[in-house]
């Protein structure tokens, strides 16, 4: 048939062939004819011009040049053996020269020697000559079917060069690929859209990333692409809230009782902001909807996300549900256990905590528990997912995360009870807006934009190595007025042995300037048990300990009100919301609070500009948009994982305006035909089936 040709396994591609195939399978994922078309090239060589030698001026890019080759001569021996042929313009000469491929190219040479020569032309010698040029006979040149006016260039790596897959090869494949097939692509888009914001066709914009016809259809061929990433992301995410919202039922809290209220007027230990307030209004809105709640809850570090979501678990409560938290690391999700067990102290309610360490006996009964519904509110870490954690009536999800789930994880949690759970998302730190309409593009929103009254800003410097004695000098005065320290070293996943041997070197240094018995040292990392860590984390917490020396473990969500100073070693190596949730750690008590950033004392550009953007301001938001446009959303921590931001063209920092339009747009389509059921939408309705048949998640809820 032919509509499955595009489905054809890339092998039988005329010039691929089985061990190619392979190459293109394991290094880049492609396996079809379809997914061939959709590897975009990274850049293309302009072959639209022919240039004269005498106007080569410099070394840098790739030209192309017609004249004659006068001569040629077979030069050395053995892995010296080289063609030479001598090609003159009439404007100058240039040496061209060939390792590979003698034998072939001397052929060429034999049967003529007009020729149109393209390459990156060097000077050898005070000469200009040429490596492994591409030689092209100027008639069939101009009378190829696509004259190649744009030479694609496609991003290849070394073990696929070995196997013989290289740019060319990449090249070649494309063009044949396209002659064949250009007329069975299908079209994406619908005639309206098309026509509205004047894109081109979906083959035109397949042949023109490719070969473009000029430099104006490139663009247009990229605008085009980047639309459909975007848009079709988008589509996606609203059709599938849109499904929640219509086809999944939700648990009612139709209530607010005695627990809530209790909690409310006679346990709360601050009043409430008008923020905080705010929130708990609309998630309110929600569970009382019948509906399924799923939302994103955004806040700055220090803004009071906890609070709120125990007022929410005591809304499942007084409603008969169960709740759950989970959080990143077990220290975070303890620290949440012994925060929310307290306050609960004198309530009737109960509060277990589980993770991969709680084994056997203590665990069978935890569960066993759980199950019964004994349990009402559990707190715990990934552990919390596995099928064995079983609920009596699990009304609530809550996650406490820094941006680390994709769509379909979060999936899972939805079959902890016959009608899905309401899922409330909580992020570490702000994330840019175009990021989390794209991490988060099902979820509603909700933002706390106000921080708790009386905070004083923490004060924030950068020193450099050179600068220690200052930092001792400084931790000395803090020490002296009663404040904690901590003291944080970078973890890298690549050598954990390092890491280990700079906290180690750090801890040598710290406690020869702060001795027993005048000073106490805690130390916490990663290669620690669960309960040497707890047991550090408590004498720091009591005060016992006056510096906290630890490698990242503590990054997330400790909360220890005396401890003022923050610490962080080669700040350098962390990315800016890391280290915004780490200032975040300070700051909470009454006292003025600071966070002092070291590096060594040569930085990179980009360094200095995230050193000096967490200096420069306090607010997450910022800083969010600052590390996006610094590093790019592959780099932001823990979003690679989700697999949702794996655009092959479009940017979400370059392209923000085109992820906010299409998100726009998006809606504007569902609202006005949510089953895409009109005749005009039907190619739309097409391409989002075979995304979402792809999609585990919708399983699930189809
Ligand atoms: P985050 O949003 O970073 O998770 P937390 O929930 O840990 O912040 O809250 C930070 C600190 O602020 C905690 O010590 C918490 O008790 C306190 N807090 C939260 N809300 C308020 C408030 N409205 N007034 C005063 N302190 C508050
Ligand atoms: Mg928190």
């Amino acid at each position: 048939m032919q509509v499955n040709l595009l489905e054809t396994p890339i092998e039988f591609l005329k010039g691929i062939g089985p061990k190619r195939a392979e190459v293109l399978q394991k290094e880049f994922g492609i396996v079809t004819y379809e997914d061939l078309l959709h590897y975009y090239p990274y850049r293309h060589v302009d072959k639209s011009k022919v240039y004269k030698i005498a106007q080569i001026s410099g070394e840098s890019f790739y030209m192309q040049f017609y004249g004659r080759v006068v001569r040629y001569e077979i030069l050395g021996q053995q892995r010296a053996k080289r063609l030479v042929a001598y090609f003159d313009d009439g404007s100058g000469t240039m040496e061209l020269v060939w390792f590979n491929g003698i034998k072939w190219v001397e052929e060429m040479l034999e049967e003529k020697r007009e020729f149109v020569v393209f390459g990156k032309p060097s000077l050898f010698n005070g000469k200009w000559n040429m490596m492994h040029p591409e030689l092209m006979d100027p008639l069939t040149r101009a009378e190829s079917p696509l004259p190649i006016k744009f030479q694609p260039l496609y991003n290849t790596s070394d073990k696929a060069k070995r196997m013989g897959v290289d740019s060319k090869v990449i090249a070649k494949s494309m063009f044949r690929l396209l002659l064949q097939i250009k007329e069975l692509i299908r079209e994406t888009l619908s005639e309206e859209i098309r026509s509205k914001y004047r894109l081109i066709s979906m083959t035109e914009a397949l042949m023109n990333i490719h070969y473009p016809e000029s430099s104006e259809y490139l663009d247009k061929a990229m605008l085009r692409l980047k639309f459909d990433e975007l848009f079709f992301t988008q589509l996606r995410l609203l059709k599938l809230k849109l499904i929640t919202e219509q086809k999944v039922k939700g648990h009612l809290f139709a209530e607010v009782g005695e627990y809530f209220n209790n909690f409310y007027h006679q346990y709360l230990p601050f009043e409430l902001t008008n923020a905080q307030k705010r929130v708990i209004k609309q998630i309110r809105a929600d569970v009382g909807s019948g509906r399924q709640m799923n939302r994103l809850l955004q806040g700055d570090v220090g803004s009071g996300k906890t609070i709120i979501a125990l007022f929410v678990m005591l809304l499942a409560k007084d409603n008969g549900f169960q709740s759950c938290i989970m959080a990143p690391t077990e220290i975070l999700a303890m620290q949440h256990y012994e925060n929310i067990a307290s306050l609960m102290k004198e309530m009737n309610v109960t509060v277990a905590f589980l993770s991969g360490n709680i084994k056997s006996a203590k665990r069978k009964k935890l569960l066993e528990q759980l199950k019964a519904g004994e349990i009402d509110i559990l707190i715990g870490t990934h552990a919390l997912i596995e099928d064995e954690v079983v609920f009596d009536n699990l009304g609530m999800v809550i996650i406490d995360e820094q941006h680390r789930f994709g769509v379909e994880q979060r999936a899972k949690l939805w079959r902890k009870n016959r009608i899905p759970p309401h899922i409330l998302v909580m992020t570490a730190t702000p994330i840019p807006r175009t990021l989390a309409m794209t991490l988060y593009g099902d979820l509603d929103l909700s933002v706390i934009d106000e921080l708790p009254k009386g905070r004083k800003p923490v004060i924030t410097r950068h020193f450099y190595e050179k600068d220690r004695l200052r930092v001792f000098g400084f931790m000395r005065e803090q020490i002296e007025l009663g404040r904690q320290i901590f003291v944080v070293y970078p973890l890298i996943q690549e050598s954990e042995k390092m890491d280990l041997l700079d906290l180690m070197a750090g801890y040598d240094a710290v406690s020869q300037e702060f001795p027993l018995p005048d000073y106490a040292i805690s130390i916490v990392h990663g290669k620690m048990s669960t309960e040497e860590k707890d047991f550090e984390m408590q004498r720091f917490i009591k005060k016992e300990t006056v510096i906290m020396l630890s490698t990242t473990v503590i990054e997330v969500g400790i909360d220890v009100p005396n401890a003022s100073v923050m610490i962080v070693e080669n700040a350098e190596r962390f990315g800016l919301s890391q280290l915004h949730q780490l200032r975040g750690r300070v700051g909470r008590g009454a006292e003025q609070s600071y966070c002092i950033l070291m590096s060594g004392n040569k930085l990179t550009t980009e360094s200095k500009q995230r050193l000096a953007a967490m200096v420069n301001t306090n607010d997450g938001f910022e800083i969010a948009n600052i590390d996006l446009r610094l590093r790019g959303p592959g780099d932001i921590q823990g979003t690679r994982q989700s697999g949702m931001l794996d655009f092959k063209i479009a940017d979400l920092v370059k392209d923000e305006k085109l992820v906010v339009f299409t998100r726009r747009l998006a809606q504007e389509l569902l609202k006005e035909d949510p089953e895409l059921s009109a005749p005009a939408n039907a190619p739309l309705k097409k391409t989002l089936e075979l995304m979402l048949q792809r999609s585990a998640f919708y399983g699930m809820i189809s």
